[in-house]
């Protein structure tokens, strides 16, 4: 009696899960959040995509660009592993 769930809203609910973490990496390369979460709960692989995926602007706590080599670094990295210049430290 108790305890049924419906299997649709089991799989609505193991698919929120990709959903939000695909939001979330989306929303830290300032990319589109809603395709992203949506692409990410249909097709879960695409985490790695989006994972992988390089920002498409600085995003302050997250991302920064090395001023030398432009490439995308993780804010707390101090020395930009593609080129090997230092980073402005602060901000
Ligand atoms: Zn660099």
């Amino acid at each position: 009696m108790s305890g049924y769930v419906k299997p649709e809203f089991v799989v609505l609910l193991i698919m929120m899960v990709p959903g939000a973490v695909g939001g979330w990496l989306a929303a830290n390369r300032a990319r589109n959040v809603i395709g992203w979460c949506l692409l990410c709960a249909l097709f879960p692989v695409f985490l790695l995509v989006i994972y992988f995926h390089k920002p498409l602007r600085e995003v302050p706590g997250k991302f920064r660009q090395c001023p030398n080599c432009r490439e995308f670094l993780k804010w707390r990295d101090t020395v930009c592993k593609y080129c090997n210049t230092e980073q402005p430290s602060g901000s």
